[in-house]
């Protein structure tokens, strides 16, 4: 287990900005000394999430979440302390210090970090491939220039690379760079036989013969490629006949979480610039090359909640070029619903009544100037609607009117503001000419129909409040046997590792922090804690601790029962999800049945383990 050294952390939040660390995430805006933006971890439709540099510290005054910059990273990326810790030393170029004798092996190197490198890697391999003299590469570029008509400058902004018609020694490579099994065959570059033992030879490339975009996460990580099929692509290749393929999905590219060139659009997005999104990648890398840079697409797939929320971090406004057909029309109605609810202000944009248009050729033809011919003709998002579901109201008949109401009705209770809702069913009414009143009152029997009168309130917390130390967790036991009982804090240090440590909560964060004092012989003294604190929360946290007696007699029965509580938690959601993956194996998962038996076994050992801190005290 790596354990990092303590004084390495307390160096690694000195030299960080926390405001550098967070702005990845959320538009921060100056306020006095602070800035602050709209909360990562609830929605809110004013800012509420503040951020104060000097101290190190956020805070959403909205939902309660607090931390530092290290909880920060944990939080939103769904990180471990250690891994959180690594990942910010390697985006700040700060050298990370383990324990002797504790650094990560080959085993321990996180394979979320081993999913990233690879994919960086990968990317430069294949722009290299791109840029270099050899038949691929000298292919790739004429089609990007001459067919597609891109620049070269676009293509080394965006990395565009080429995967050769043959291995062109990726996995070599990667071989070479020493990741491990399980990264390799996670990571979906490669075809593998689930039993072949993992050789040079087993390792098959997935693209071949094909255009690499590769595909960034909002923070601009590579996580997936998507690849164009072209006249290279070889006869065998098992997607031959896909003009697009993308990455299969990794625990680091999940389609439905992710748009493509978020991480770019999102420093463009403003007032009066609103997002734009496109249907495919190319679409989205046209628009950028005419000077749109706020354009966005999903991954091939329908857009979902998950990626409407996280837009809505950055910007409220969205304007969607879909199709005019009416594949793309159904597909803007399934859209609707979820932007309003997300609370996106959407328009549509159009060119008035022309047959279909390509992204691609009008840009491509036109530049800029189509963009704001697009914007003259756009509609509202309850205009869009109506004329989709009644493209003609004054030759429409009653009955038609009213299966279009209905329809828009159940667009409208997607809103959660109850103003919004009055003044779109207002618009609405106007558009398939017919009375707002009866409108309202329609809307009303629908509402009662559905049951719909409470509504959940709005901006509810997704998580409990990070500052407000639940009394019943292990940490805040734990905590209270390290205070009140000092001579067990080493013992506990040893017998407990850093990740089984909840630190999204206060109480585990001052867990860990006691417990590496301890494990360094440091421990000062619960006279002298104060200089272990950070903040005021933890100060009145600490406060109550020490001030209450124990509720307990026993602190060798608290403790072992703490340790064991806190090894199941980090445990069995894992022996779980290995049940789940042997229940639901196929021929074409990512892990095989062998790999997976031999981690349970060595879970249920783990979980098997006596934990007994009696012989140490
Ligand atoms: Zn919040």
């Amino acid at each position: 287990m790596p354990v990092i050294k303590p004084t390495c952390v307390r160096d690694l939040k000195l030299r960080v900005n926390i405001a550098d660390v967070i702005s990845r995430v959320v538009t921060l805006r100056k306020a006095g000394a602070r800035m602050k933006g709209l909360c990562p971890f609830h929605n809110e439709k004013t800012p509420s999430f503040h951020v104060d540099p000097d101290k190190g510290f956020y805070k959403c005054f909205g939902c309660g979440q607090a931390g530092d910059v290290i909880t920060f990273v944990r939080e939103t990326e769904q990180l471990g302390f250690t891994e959180a810790v690594e990942a910010i030393g390697q985006r700040f170029s700060v050298e990370i210090e383990y324990e002797q004798g504790s650094g990560p092996s080959r085993e321990e190197r996180s394979l979320r970090q081993e999913n990233f490198d690879i994919h960086e890697l990968a990317a430069e391999h294949y722009h290299q491939t791109y840029r270099g003299d050899n038949p691929t590469g000298e292919y790739m570029r004429r089609y990007w220039i001459e067919e597609r008509q891109f620049t070269p400058e676009l293509a080394e902004e965006f990395k565009v690379g080429a995967a050769a018609p043959t291995d062109d020694g990726l996995g070599a490579l990667l071989l070479k760079r020493k990741f491990s099994e399980a990264a390799l065959r996670q990571c979906g570059l490669f075809y593998i036989r689930d039993h072949a033992a993992l050789t040079l030879h087993s390792l098959r490339p997935r693209f071949r013969g094909r255009l690499m975009i590769p595909i960034r996460d909002h923070q601009g990580r590579v996580v997936a490629f998507t690849a164009r099929q072209s006249d290279l692509t070889p006869q065998d290749d098992p997607a031959r006949e896909a003009k697009y393929v993308n990455s299969p999905e990794t625990p680091i590219f999940i389609k439905g979480n992710l748009l493509f060139n978020l991480d770019r659009a999102r420093t463009a997005a403003k007032e009066g610039h609103p997002f734009v999104l496109v249907e495919g990648q190319l679409d989205a890398l046209r628009c950028w090359s005419v000077g749109l840079k706020t354009a966005i697409a999903p991954q091939g797939t329908s857009i979902t909640e998950t990626q409407l929320v996280l837009l809505r971090r950055y910007h409220t406004q969205v304007e969607c070029f879909f199709d005019s057909d009416t594949a793309g029309q159904k597909a803007a109605l399934r859209f609707l619903p979820m932007a309003l609810k997300a609370g996106l202000e959407v328009r549509f944009l159009s060119l008035g009544g022309q047959e279909k248009v390509d992204p691609d050729i009008l840009f491509l033809q036109r530049g800029l100037a189509a963009y704001e011919e697009l914007q003259k003709g756009s509609l509202s998002a309850m205009a869009y609607a109506c004329q989709s579901l009644l493209p003609e109201p004054e030759k429409a008949s009653a009955e038609q009117k009213s299966r279009a109401s209905h329809g828009l009705l159940e667009l409208v209770v997607a809103i959660e503001s109850d103003v919004s809702r009055s003044e779109f069913l207002n618009e609405a009414a106007t558009h398939l000419r017919i009375t707002p009143s009866g409108l309202h009152t329609d809307f009303e029997r629908f509402l009662s129909n559905r049951g719909q009168y409470t509504r959940k309130p709005e901006e509810a917390p997704l998580t409990p409040p990070a500052n407000v130390a639940d009394k019943d967790t292990p940490e805040f036991h734990l905590l209270m046997v390290c205070l009140h009982y000092e001579s067990m804090g080493k013992p506990l240090a040893t017998h407990l590792p850093h990740d089984w440590i909840d630190a999204g909560n206060i109480a585990g964060r001052l867990l860990n922090r006691f417990l590496s004092e301890f494990e360094q012989d440091n421990w000062p003294g619960k006279e002298h804690i104060g200089e272990l604190l950070e903040n005021p929360e933890e100060e009145a946290l600490i406060a109550t601790l020490l001030f209450d007696n124990p509720p307990f007699e026993d602190p060798l029965k608290v403790a072992n029962e703490g340790l064991r509580l806190l090894r199941s938690r980090f445990y069995e959601p894992r022996l779980r999800q290995i049940e789940l993956d042997l229940a639901n194996y196929h021929a074409d998962s990512n892990s095989d049945p062998i790999s997976l038996l031999k981690d349970r076994s060595v879970i249920q050992r783990q979980l098997r383990q006596p934990l007994d801190l009696s012989a140490a005290v």
